[in-house]
């Protein structure tokens, strides 16, 4: 069976079509302009490919309610002319073929779950850490979506004493990636992430908002393990520093093995960044099984 994965991003939609067994047959990679530019584009390339089922792994935020009549629809992004637009509708009428519907990073820890650092855990997490902050949560073996989707990069986090920055983030400022995604790097210290590779003090910030944030995840949902994927995690000596602040921020509450082992508990994804395009994979898949 013929498969097709869109991971659709705010600056690049990925489109893919691959097997049930998870092997990616051909990719290609179109810019995210306005819909009515890149969507035939999209559609285009999964018609020529002669998909039978389709999984789309898209950005959001998305209204993810099945009983909702705008179920499918990304609702209130920021991005030029993708306000409430209907892409799930959309690309199931062109396609005629079962649509498979989740977030970004909700395809992303399914990715992972089905391929990567995630398999064999039942209750994990995928988080990605650049331009913006999100997470997609495995819960008891299932992504969890409750009322629509969680936004586990809003979580509102305690400014460090001695950080002046207020935070990027438009609805809450002192949010999880109003303080340390990529964007609000570059605001505070006054360059793009990637030229601040060997400021001590950068990344010692970083980590301890990164620290802040994880400790609560795991206080709330007691993951099995967590991945953390994204540009910012490219940067070499963040992962130790974040193990750091993750055991002092926890402060000896918690007593599993996990909290011994920290590197084994949180890791970066082995997975490069084909964990969405997998994931987007598996949506496709578990929709054709569903018809
Ligand atoms: P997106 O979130 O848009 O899908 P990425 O995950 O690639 O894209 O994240 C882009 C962000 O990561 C940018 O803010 C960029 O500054 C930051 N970034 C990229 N490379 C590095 C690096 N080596 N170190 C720190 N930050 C980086
Ligand atoms: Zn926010």
């Amino acid at each position: 069976m013929r498969i097709g994965a869109l991971e659709a991003g705010g600056t690049k939609m990925v489109c893919a079509v691959g097997r049930e067994d998870g092997t990616i047959l051909e990719r290609k990679v179109f810019p995210t302009l306005r819909p009515e530019q890149t969507m035939p584009e999209l559609i285009g390339y999964f018609q020529q490919a002669g998909v039978e089922a389709l999984g789309a792994a898209c950005f959001g935020p998305l209204d993810l309610d099945k009983t909702s009549d705008t179920y499918g629809y990304i609702t209130s992004t920021p991005k030029a002319g993708w306000q409430d637009y209907p892409i799930w509708h959309i690309l199931r009428s062109a396609l005629q073929v079962p649509v498979g519907f989740d977030t970004d990073v909700n395809g992303s820890v399914l990715g992972e779950a089905a391929y990567g650092a995630l398999r064999g855990v039942e209750t994990g997490m995928y988080i990605t850490i650049g331009t913006g902050i999100g997470a997609g949560i495995l819960a008891n073996g299932r992504v969890l979506h409750g009322m629509q989707h969680p936004e586990a990069g809003h979580i509102l986090l305690s400014c460090h004493p001695q950080d002046p920055y207020e935070g990027t983030c438009v609805c809450h400022k002192n949010c999880f990636e109003g303080l340390a995604a990529g964007p609000a790097l570059e605001k505070r210290w006054g360059k793009r992430a990637e030229e601040l590779a060997d400021i001590d003090e950068v990344w010692e910030l970083e980590a301890y908002y990164i620290g802040q944030a994880l400790a609560d995840y795991v206080m709330l949902l007691s993951p099995q393990k967590i991945v953390l994927g994204g540009g910012v995690m490219h940067q070499e000596t963040l992962l130790p520093r974040i193990h750091r602040q993750v055991r002092e921020q926890l402060g000896g509450y918690i007593r599993t093995w996990q909290m011994e082992h920290l590197e084994q508990y949180i890791v970066r994804s082995e997975l490069g960044e084909d964990q969405g395009i997998l994931g987007a994979l598996k949506l496709g898949q578990e929709a054709a099984r569903t018809v």
